[in-house]
């Protein structure tokens, strides 16, 4: 079969090597941590992401090159483009580097994002902050994730101390109108090469600290915003020519609209849910897609709630799944006779109570540093109810309420 080049060889870079294997194609991830997550699954060249040399032996070496990360090096996409087979081009990379240029192109699409403008100056924070009111939130229009980049403003006295901290990172800026909203949702949508499209089943995102928390599918919304929220995925895919996987986070309002946050050209966190959960997975439908195969398809088996394991989680989860300490813990109550209850009878309902099976996902991380995404774990379940319970239950995630 043929080789399958990753840029990164992070989480996402396995979870897509795992999915692609099976496809029967071959992968080689250029990270520059050895024995990176996707190294450990796959070949792995180490280097660092902007090592010329290195790119070029990864294009020799790849019959079709992806990314697991927007911020590839804009000479380094150039130079892979070049030498080797690139789908998904480095357009739409040089768009989503930048949240200037990708806020535009979902305008372009004709979807809705917050209120924002162009911020160069103190003086033009102070102009826009009049415009768009308080709260406000400055971000760097480059490099930013997990909050990091970024400073809500609430009041006049931040605004100096704001201005200079994020212009330390001698980026852009851009100041964006603070969008109260009701929920998060993302879709994320697949586009192949002959123009396919199929978008994955909305997901309600709960964020803690600013990190993903857990995702919750089907999205505690009404059925038009799910198909709303869809179909703007698609249109914005659509219209910017994307091939591979479009990640697109959105902010829904109290009077049901939809604005668009930002966007990810890659598998994203909120679709881990799709691993057991979906009938194609997010990283085979972006595997299809870079390789120009149909597209599978994405319906949704069951609910589920995705939640994240981070450093602060790990050893927890390690022990209790080495333990079985959950089937006994969240069975317990229910379990009158005290036997163990195979897994098929929580599922199917025939017993009362807790009907969720925990799917653990580990990435293959050493050491647990805190907020790190070290794994996750799908919870399918019969209602999402269940599953938000199961979280609590387990104690582990303590002081996160979903
Ligand atoms: P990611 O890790 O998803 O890449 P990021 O650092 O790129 O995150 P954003 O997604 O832009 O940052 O923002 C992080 C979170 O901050 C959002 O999920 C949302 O909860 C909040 N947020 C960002 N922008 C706004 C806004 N304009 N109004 C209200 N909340 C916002
Ligand atoms: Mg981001
Ligand atoms: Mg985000």
């Amino acid at each position: 079969g043929a080789t399958i080049g990753v840029l990164g060889g992070g989480q996402l870079g396995r979870m897509m090597a795992l999915a692609g294997s099976n496809l029967g194609y071959r992968f080689i991830a250029l990270d520059p941590t050895p024995a990176a997550p996707c190294g450990q699954v796959a070949e792995q060249i180490v280097a660092a992401y902007s090592d010329k040399e290195a790119a070029k032996l990864l294009a020799e070496r790849s019959d079709v090159i992806t990314y697991e990360f927007e911020n590839v090096d804009a000479e380094v996409a150039a130079l892979l483009e070049e030498q080797s087979y690139v789908p998904q081009g480095s357009r739409l990379l040089y768009t989503t580097q930048h949240r200037l240029r990708e806020k535009k192109a979902v305008e372009a699409a004709g979807v809705r994002v917050a209120p924002y403008a162009e911020i160069g100056s103190e003086d033009e924070l102070r102009a826009a902050i009049a415009r768009l009111g308080l709260p406000s939130v400055l971000k760097t229009a480059t490099g930013g994730y997990d909050g990091k980049g970024q400073w809500v403003i609430r009041s006049e006295e931040e605004i100096a101390l704001a201005y200079k901290e994020l212009s330390k990172a001698g980026t852009e800026l851009i100041l964006e109108q603070f969008i109260s909203f009701e929920k998060e949702l993302s879709v994320i949508a697949a586009r192949s090469p002959r123009g396919e499209i199929k978008t994955f089943p909305v997901a309600e995102n709960i964020h803690v600290d600013n990190i993903l928390h857990a995702s919750i599918i089907p999205a505690r919304v009404a059925e038009s915003i799910q198909r709303d929220a869809e179909r703007l995925a698609a249109r914005i895919a659509e219209s910017m020519g994307a091939v591979g996987l479009l990640a697109v986070e959105m902010f829904l309002t109290k009077d049901g609209e939809l604005f668009v946050n930002e966007l990810a050209p890659r598998p994203h966190n909120s679709g881990h849910y799709t691993m057991e959960a979906c009938n194609t997975s997010q990283f085979e439908q972006h595997v299809r897609a870079i390789c120009n195969l149909p597209l599978g398809d994405p319906s949704l088996r069951t609910p589920v709630v995705m939640v994240n394991i981070l450093g602060e989680h790990i050893d927890k989860v390690v022990q209790a799944m080495t333990t079985d300490q959950w089937h006994r813990d969240l069975s317990n109550s229910e379990d009158q006779d005290g036997q163990e209850q195979p897994d098929e009878q929580l599922a199917s309902g025939s017993q009362p109570g807790f009907a969720v099976i925990p799917k653990v996902h580990l990435y293959g991380k050493s050491g647990s540093v805190p907020k790190r995404k070290m794994g996750h774990i799908n919870l399918l379940c019969e209602e999402v109810s269940d599953g938000l319970d199961w979280i609590k239950k387990t104690k582990i995630w303590r002081n996160q309420h979903s």
